[in-house]
């Protein structure tokens, strides 16, 4: 492709809307354009890109037996009441009516269309199993759309569903898709971190996301140098720093005036954060809930909404607060009732806590659990941080950001039961099939390969992904020989089936050279005067520094060769 004619235009200033690398590199290099908040369009470039991901994609998934669909991003509304989705999408499903008041959604995710079509034509268990899937746009009303293709409201995912007999089959066909995905990244050139997740409220097993690190990220993940565990906060449990029992002392309220934080009471009482209990308000499907946890400690809102199997769940205001009778600030978990109480794990080691009293300005020292107060019930709600000790093997747990890149879900029978997904077996038994699900976002896959590959001039594309192999840089085309020698190997590379960037502008070196810089081609070759005074062009790896002067002869298979070793380069491989 020549420069001259590619669509898009190459900006030198940082876009003030752009927080992130790879929105800013994305802008940048005139790959993308936003169309509305969370909705863009790719341009040519950036499309390349979306295209290569995508055919490494279809082959792993093909390489796995899965057969390739395609569904209808619109779906009726009563298809997600059927399986209660509906509520636990909430606002983030898109939805609409017809001309005839009929109500539609644009599919976040395939799942009820396609076990519903799976009823349809799977009756024996000699129909299974099957592995399905589609390349396809879905629709999220994402409260915050952000980081350019890392978190849009309008995306390209793969999405495979597995229908299984029992549990065993959706073992293997959960194993062979965790193959299929380390293939994909390894294979895009991007290190993929394979992490415990969070499997939801609704339904769902294991499940595990594939992370890839960066400092952007919006994960926080755990994991264990001494044994391997890794999981997301979402998920990650940990064995909380203990704290000393001693004998319970009596009940005492003290005074403590201005102090309503944990940070404040601990100053002003002089005890550690972990001696003290905080209590946090939320609110679950309109029901209040009084949560308790050691004050060092924080909540983890995704273990919460699972254990109180809730749709929604946010903070309580003040309000809510104070219209059940509580006293911000110095709310206790002592003499409450008619409120649910969900307490923290933590609060069961450890004695003589400082708790509200339920008073403007007042505190107890010496509450203990169950002496002094009741929960509903007692479980991990905490996240677990660094320095706390691994699940696992008791290490010191350390912590690291990272970008999810896809998700895998045993899903079980929760929504084929609901959907009448049914089997029978060879004794002429009905069963709801057993499914799994297992998403990559496309974009976010390009997005995460930018901020993970990256330096203060542009892009790093690994050749696997790259939107051309080679940048074909003449300097100084006014020497007809510089030309005629870009010409002929523009034309000769190409017929060889390598793709080249070929900037035929009459642009000065500096701004060619930064350009090549900034849309990040693996291999700038360039042809100029002063190499061509030595039959030669030079060299240069975008991933390296320095170029190499190397002879015209030969040049082709010489670059054959660089292409392939690209192609075929493993993550982090040098
Ligand atoms: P997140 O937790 O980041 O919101 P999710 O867990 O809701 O994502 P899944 O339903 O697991 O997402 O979707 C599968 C994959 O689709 C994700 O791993 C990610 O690669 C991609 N994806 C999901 N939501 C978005 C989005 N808003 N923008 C871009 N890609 C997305
Ligand atoms: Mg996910």
């Amino acid at each position: 492709m020549r420069m001259s004619k590619t669509f898009g235009k190459t900006l030198r200033e940082v876009p003030a809307e752009a927080d992130t690398i790879n929105h800013q590199l994305l802008l940048r290099a005139g790959m993308i354009h936003q169309v509305a908040a969370g909705v863009y369009s790719y341009l040519p470039l950036a499309w390349r890109v979306l295209k290569k991901i995508e055919n490494i994609i279809r082959d792993e998934m093909n390489k796995a037996g899965g057969q390739e669909l395609m569904m209808p991003v619109l779906q009726p509304l009563e298809l997600w009441q059927e399986t209660g989705r509906d509520l636990a999408f909430g606002k983030g499903l898109f939805t609409l009516s017809d001309r005839r008041d009929r109500k539609l959604a644009l599919g976040p995710t395939h799942e009820e269309v396609i076990t519903e079509m799976v009823s349809h034509n799977v009756q024996s268990y000699r129909d299974l199993p099957l592995l399905l899937y589609q390349i396809q746009t879905k629709f999220r009303d994402e409260p915050r759309p952000r980081a350019g293709l890392m978190r849009v409201r309008e995306f390209t995912m793969k999405d495979l569903y597995s229908f299984d007999t029992d549990e065993e089959g959706l073992n293997q066909s959960y194993n062979q898709m965790l193959q299929a995905y380390q293939n994909i990244y390894s294979r895009c050139g991007l290190p993929a971190l394979l992490v415990e997740a969070d499997s939801g409220a609704i339904g769902g097993k294991d499940s595990h996301e594939f992370m890839v690190i960066a400092e952007s990220g919006e994960d926080e993940v755990i994991y264990c140098p001494g044994c391997q565990y890794t999981a997301n906060t979402d998920k990650a449990q940990s064995i909380k720093n203990k704290i000393e029992d001693g004998e319970p002392l009596p009940l005492e309220e003290v005074p403590t005036p201005g102090a309503a934080t944990i940070e404040q009471l601990s100053d002003f009482l002089k005890v550690s954060q972990n001696r003290t209990l905080k209590a946090v308000f939320y609110i679950a499907d309109e029901e209040l809930i009084f949560v308790v946890i050691r004050g060092d400690l924080e909540v983890n809102e995704v273990k919460l909404k699972n254990i109180l199997h809730c749709f929604e769940l946010r903070l309580a205001t003040e309000t809510e607060v104070i219209g059940a009778g509580i006293v911000a600030g110095a709310a206790s978990p002592v003499g409450i009732s008619g409120i649910k109480v969900i307490a923290d794990d933590s609060i069961t080691s450890g004695a003589n806590f400082v708790a509200g009293a339920n008073k403007p300005d007042t505190h107890f020292r010496n509450a203990n659990y169950p002496r002094d107060f009741r929960a509903d019930l007692v479980v991990d709600i905490a996240r677990a941080r660094a320095g706390e000790g691994c699940p696992k093997c008791s290490s010191k747990l350390s912590s690291t950001h990272g970008i999810e890149v896809g998700h895998v879900f045993k899903l079980g029978t929760f929504i084929s039961e609901k959907l009448g997904a049914s089997f029978t077996d060879a004794n002429g038994v009905s069963h709801p099939i057993v499914m799994g699900s297992y998403g990559i976002g496309l974009g976010r896959l390009l997005a995460a390969a930018i901020e993970q590959s990256h330096d203060d001039k542009g892009i790093i594309w690994p050749m696997p992904i790259a939107p051309y192999h080679i940048y074909l840089c003449p300097l100084y085309q006014e020497s007809s020989r510089v030309s005629e020698v870009a010409e002929s190997l523009y034309v000769e590379l190409e017929a060889e089936g390598l793709e080249v960037l070929f900037d035929d502008r009459k642009e000065s070196p500096g701004v060619k050279f930064n350009d090549a810089d900034l849309l990040g081609i693996p291999i700038r070759v360039t042809v100029s005067p002063r190499t061509l005074k030595k039959d030669s062009v030079e060299i240069k790896r975008r991933s390296e520094k320095e170029p190499e002067l190397v002879p015209l002869e030969g040049i082709t298979e010489r670059l054959k060769e660089l292409v392939r070793q690209g192609l075929s380069r493993l993550p982090n491989s040098v």
